[in-house]
C-alpha cells in the first residue's frame, strides 16, 4: 500500500515506543525499572477528579467551542496573569487536547514549505517531526553542555536566515531541565526585536522548577516582542494529568483564530469533562504542586550525586523538569562479550537487556552523547535503577 509522503518523513515518538517496549517486556514477566517515561508518577490531585466527576453527574458531557470554554479561558488568563504577569483576553485563547496538539496545530497555522523553524539541541522529540508534518524545516542549534544547554544570542544570530519564521524556546528544558536566566531571555530577546520571527515559548515544565532564579518567559522580559510570541503550556506535568489531554496556548489573535479553525476541521473541542478538571487545577489549591515539586527535588538530587559516582558518567544538575541528561561519552567505545557500546542508542538497548533498566537514547533528543533518565519514580526504584546501570557500566571493557 503506498501511504502519504508526510507519513514516511516522520518518526514515532520515541519516548512512546520505549514506553510501549517496556510494557512489553513486563507483561513477559522481566522487572523492568523505567527511567523512561516522560510523566509525573504522582496521582492526579483528588480535588481535579472530584471536579471531573462533578462535571459528568451534572451531565456536562457535550461538545463545547472549539477552543474551550469561556471558564477554562478564563481560568488560564488568571493564571497567566498571576503567574507570568501576562494579559491575554478570551479571543487570544486556544484550550487543545494537550500541550503536544497545541503546538501541532501551532505548526499547521504558521509554517509553509521552506520555512525554517531554530530548535536548541537538545530538544523535545517531538518539535522537528510536528514541524515536518507542517512542511517546515527544522534548523538545529547545537548548544553546550558548559553553557547549561543553552542556546547563546550569538548562536541564534547566526542560524537566522530570510526563511526564518520561528524559535522554540523551551525553559526548563526536556531533556536537559536547562533553564534561562531573565537576563538570558533578554539577550535572545534582543537578537529578536529587529526581526520579523515568531517566538514559540513552551513553558509546560514552568512549575517543576529547581533553580535560585525566577522562572521568567521571553514576553513577560520583552514586551515590545509580546505581539510574535505565543506561550504554549498545560496541565499534564504541573498537575500529574498526562491522560486528562489539556494544554493551551496565549498569543496573537489572528494565530489564536486560525488554530481554533484548524482545530475545529480536526479534533473539535478538547474533552468536556477533562476542562472542567483542568479549571479547578488552575484555580484549586496550588499547594499540592508544591509538594510535587519538592519530591522531585529530593529524587533529583538524590540521582545527579548518583550519577557522578559512576565512572565515566558526568551529570548536569537540572534546574527545572523531572529528567537528567547524564553525559555517557567516555563509555563509548568499551564492551562487554562481544558487544560494543558506541552510541546512545547501543548503550541503551545494552542497558536494557542486560540491567532490565528502561531510558532513552540522547540522539532522540539530537545528542548523542547523552541519555535521558526521568526520575518521575519512586525513591526505591532509582536507589535500584542506578545500583543496576552502575553494575552494568562496571561490566565494559576495553
Ligand atoms: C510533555 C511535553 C509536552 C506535551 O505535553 P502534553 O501532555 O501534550 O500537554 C510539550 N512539551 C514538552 C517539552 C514536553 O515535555
Amino acid at each position: 500500500m503506498k501511504l502519504s509522503s508526510r507519513v514516511a518523513k516522520i518518526k514515532p515518538s520515541e519516548t512512546l515506543a520505549i514506553s510501549a517496549k517496556v510494557n512489553a517486556l513486563r507483561a513477559q514477566g522481566r522487572d523492568i525499572i523505567d527511567f523512561a517515561a516522560g510523566e509525573p508518577d504522582f496521582d492526579t490531585p483528588v480535588h481535579i477528579k472530584r471536579a471531573a466527576i462533578k462535571a459528568i453527574e451534572a451531565g456536562f458531557t457535550k461538545y463545547t467551542p472549539v477552543s474551550g470554554t469561556n471558564e477554562l479561558k478564563d481560568a488560564v488568563a488568571e493564571k497567566l496573569r498571576r503567574d507570568n504577569d501576562l494579559e491575554y483576553k478570551r479571543s487570544q485563547i486556544v484550550v487543545s487536547c494537550g500541550a503536544k496538539h497545541t503546538l501541532y496545530n501551532l505548526a499547521q497555522v504558521l509554517f509553509d514549505h521552506g520555512d525554517e523553524v531554530i530548535i536548541p539541541a537538545p530538544y523535545w522529540v517531538s518539535y522537528p517531526d510536528i514541524v515536518a508534518l507542517a512542511g517546515g524545516h527544522s534548523v538545529i542549534v547545537d548548544t553546550q553542555e558548559k553553557d547549561g544547554f543553552k542556546m547563546k544570542p550569538e548562536q541564534l544570530k547566526s542560524a537566522i536566515t530570510k526563511h526564518t519564521k520561528a524559535v522554540i524556546i523551551n525553559s526548563p528544558s526536556n531533556p536537559a531541565g536547562a533553564a534561562y536566566t531573565p537576563e538570558e531571555l533578554k539577550a535572545i530577546a534582543a537578537v529578536l526585536l529587529d526581526k520579523d520571527i515568531l517566538i514559540i515559548s513552551d513553558d509546560i515544565y514552568e512549575k517543576i522548577y529547581y533553580a535560585e532564579f525566577p522562572f521568567t518567559n521571553i514576553a513577560a522580559c520583552e514586551p515590545k516582542l509580546k505581539d510574535r510570541i505565543i506561550v504554549v503550556n498545560g496541565i499534564s506535568k504541573t498537575y500529574a494529568m498526562t491522560g486528562w489531554r489539556i494544554g493551551y496556548a496565549a498569543g496573537p489573535e489572528e494565530i489564536a483564530a486560525a488554530m481554533n479553525k484548524i482545530q475545529s476541521q480536526n479534533t473539535s473541542n478538547p474533552t468536556s469533562i477533562a476542562q472542567k478538571a483542568a479549571v479547578e487545577a488552575l484555580c484549586g489549591d496550588q499547594k499540592i504542586v508544591d509538594k510535587m515539586v519538592s519530591e522531585f527535588r529530593k529524587r533529583k538530587d538524590y540521582i545527579v550525586h548518583a550519577l557522578e559516582q559512576i565512572p565515566r558518567v558526568k551529570c548536569f544538575s537540572p534546574e527545572g523538569a523531572f529528567y537528567v541528561f547524564p553525559n555517557v561519552s567516555e563509555i563509548y567505545g568499551r564492551s562487554y562479550k562481544d558487544r560494543k557500546i558506541i552510541s546512545s542508542t547501543e548503550l541503551i538497548d545494552y542497558l536494557l537487556d542486560e540491567a532490565n533498566v528502561a531510558a532513552v537514547p540522547g540522539v532522540a533528543f539530537g545528542s548523542d552523547d547523552h541519555i535521558r533518565l526521568s526520575y518521575a519514580t519512586s525513591m526505591k526504584n532509582i536507589e535500584e535503577g542506578i545500583k543496576r546501570i552502575k553494575d552494568a557500566v562496571s561490566k565494559l571493557e576495553g
